[in-house]
């Protein structure tokens, strides 16, 4: 069956694998609640959430990629069946009147090491926005909140994606083809952005991100219903709930961080407004006041004006096949790290191209398995994404249970008898996701409730974005990128135009990074809000964004991330910041550099989320970074390299 699961080679078997999972979690709550506080609490919380991840991560995957729409089907309602079960132990009380025993028993407490007191705290944490610690009243009100909760979230995530139609006369005939037409009225259904017609950019952002009063409602009742609920279970604001276990852990850190970065890009980003009102004047002199319609465009127009990088040049070197070896080469010598294809058995994969890696260590055998799910095939979702399949674990008998995760990618299939060959993106994109996949293939935690990936969301993207960092680097990339008929290398000129080219515009980018993240801490923060989501959004625009806000748009009502990454938007731009110490400071020198691979694996890829976060940064840098380092480490990426610059200038 699927990933080797006997049940699942039909559709049926996910009833059967989820009734397993649920009978096998009723003996576990049964077990949790009669065994005497201690370290074996852990354990079968521990064991419990994997019974049931085992079936609910596989569903998860299943329910978005198989082709097949009956497994689609059988695993989506298997993933709401363990939904379910889980909403209802997080209130059973008591299995959290079990593991609360464990809490605040001091002496037990200390006894246990770091990452077992860790996992303990976070189921807690985990049972705690349940109101499951709160009197009857109170707990009745979490409870009715999290369910409102949840039914803003997605009645907003449907709302931020509906397109906004709009009486066809009022635009001009001669633009109105771009838009979808349904009788009398066209459809606007993004923001056009990369069109170069300034006017249909216009046009699709003021109809697009008009202000709608059902939507702003909506937003409006779930960020109070959010801090109310944060409130009852003891935080002083939404955001201080969601930073917790954190690498930045409170509100406050997250504020200098995005201030500090937000005054040092101001001149950068200044320049950058230049350079696209410059070109703007030149492409369209009559209206050259640069808009908010008019960044990624006119950047974009720069980016190609000043270095011209066709991907079809770079293609031909980044066959699918060098990219692996390069991968495979590099991961060789980092860490002694082998990937070798393994034979599938039958219904074991869930399409033709999927290929299983084994991953090897030299001196310690088998690590785990990658399916690469990696080519575009109708009904498969068009995103590159890193999915855990199963956590890796300490079983009861001593062995170690291996992690199983899913690469997916959307490369286009080559024809018949030609290699698939990758834009530079595309390969940048596959080193990225690899960059997740080692993170869970070389997590070695106890627990698999903070195997690899599950760890903190601002730490979470550090081992991916460092893989970027590697994918750009000259050196290593020469060590696989070859034409794959000539079997000439790339030149490094194209290399280093490439990276030079990224930093087109680079501050102005990270700059609206910087106020998305900002407008998200304020939403969840102090409430009742000072003013409306609209004005907050008009106010932070002009003092972190610096392009004008026009009037009647209300684009935080497209801001769909609110919904998923509540109070965490700024995580990547953390995350980016780490990778970017540790790619300077560890690999810059030599990106082969053995000793410092073991210590990256040591010190950050071997805990998961079973250490804070900020504690695997200070190992691994060796180091107390503080806030101002971080910023310095993302603003001094966007510097030219002297040399390609004077070379191209
Ligand atoms: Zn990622």
């Amino acid at each position: 069956g699927l990933f080797g699961v006997p049940e699942l080679s039909c559709p049926e078997g996910f009833q059967e694998a989820q009734d397993k999972a649920l009978q096998e979690s009723e003996q576990l709550v049964q077990k949790a609640c009669s065994t005497p506080p201690g370290p074996e609490t852990v354990m079968i919380f521990d064991q419990l959430s994997d019974s049931l991840c085992r079936v609910a991560d596989l569903a998860d995957f299943v329910k978005v990629a198989h082709p097949d729409f009956a497994f689609r089907e059988a695993a989506e309602e298997a993933c709401r069946n363990i939904g379910t079960v889980v909403e209802k132990l997080n209130t059973d009380v008591e299995l959290c009147q079990s593991l609360r025993r464990l809490l605040v028993d001091e002496t037990i407490m200390s006894s246990l090491d770091p990452e077992t007191r860790r996992v303990a705290e976070l189921f807690m944490f985990d049972f705690e926005i349940s109101g499951i610690h709160l009197d009857e009243e109170k707990r009745k009100k979490a409870v009715d909140l999290n369910i409102r909760i949840l039914d803003l979230c997605n009645e907003f995530l449907i709302g931020a994606h509906i397109p906004n139609k709009i009486d066809k006369h009022v635009l001009p005939e001669h633009i109105r083809y771009n838009f979808t037409a349904e009788g009398n009225y066209l459809q606007v259904a993004g923001l056009h952005a990369d069109c170069p017609d300034d006017l249909v950019r216009e046009a699709a952002y003021k109809i697009f991100l008009h202000s709608n009063a059902q939507q702003l409602a909506r937003l409006e009742e779930l960020l109070a219903s959010r801090n109310s609920l944060a409130q009852l279970v003891g935080y002083d604001t939404f955001a201080h709930r969601a930073l917790q276990g954190t690498m930045a852990k409170n509100p406050e850190t997250v504020r200098q961080f995005l201030e500090k970065l937000s005054e040092q890009l101001s001149k950068r980003t200044q320049k950058d407004f230049q350079m696209m009102t410059k070109m703007k004047m030149k492409l369209n002199p009559h209206n050259s006041m640069l808009m908010p319609w008019d960044h990624p465009y006119y950047s974009g127009v720069l980016r190609a004006e000043r270095y011209n990088i066709d991907p079809g040049l770079y293609c031909p070197f980044f066959s699918l096949g060098a990219c692996m070896e390069g991968l495979n080469s590099l991961f060789s010598q980092l860490l002694g790290i082998s990937l070798y294809a393994e034979q599938t058995k039958r219904g074991e994969i869930w399409s033709e191209d999927v290929r299983k890696l084994a991953v090897v260590h030299e001196t310690e055998g088998l690590l785990g398995y990658i399916y690469c799910d990696f080519f575009q095939r109708p009904d498969k979702p068009h995103q590159d994404c890193h999915f855990t399949v199963r956590g890796g674990r300490l079983k009861e008998n001593g062995e170690y249970q291996l992690p199983v995760v899913v690469l997916m990618l959307s490369l286009p299939k080559s024809a018949r008898g030609t290699p698939t060959l990758l834009s530079p993106g595309m390969m940048e994109n596959l080193f990225h996701e690899m960059g997740h996949a080692m993170h869970s293939m070389l997590g070695r935690t106890r627990y698999q409730h903070v195997t690899g990936t599950r760890c903190p969301t601002d730490f979470a993207e550090v081992p991916s974005i460092l893989m970027e960092y590697f994918a750009n680097d000259y050196r290593v990339v020469n060590q696989f990128a070859r034409h794959y008929e000539t079997g000439q290398p790339l030149p490094k000129n194209m290399v280093s135009r490439l990276c030079e080219s990224k930093k087109v515009c680079a501050a102005a980018d990270m700059q609206l990074q910087v106020f998305y993240a900002v407008l998200d801490q304020i939403y969840h923060g102090k409430h009742p809000l000072t003013k409306s989501t609209t004005e907050i959004l008009k106010e932070t625009q002009e003092r972190v964004y610096g392009l004008p806000y026009v009037p009647n748009t209300a684009w935080q009502l497209r801001f769909s991330h609110l919904v998923g990454y509540g109070a965490k938007y700024y995580s990547y731009l953390m995350s980016r910041a780490v990778a970017s110490m540790v790619w300077k400071q560890c690999f810059a020198q030599n990106p082969f550099d053995r000793a410092m691979g073991e210590r990256y694996r040591r010190e950050m890829l071997a805990h998961g989320g079973g250490k804070e976060p900020m504690l695997m940064v200070q190992g691994m840098l060796q180091k107390s970074p503080s806030v101002e380092d971080f910023v310095d480490a993302l603003v001094s990426d966007l510097d030219h390299d002297f040399e390609t610059f004077i070379m191209d200038s």
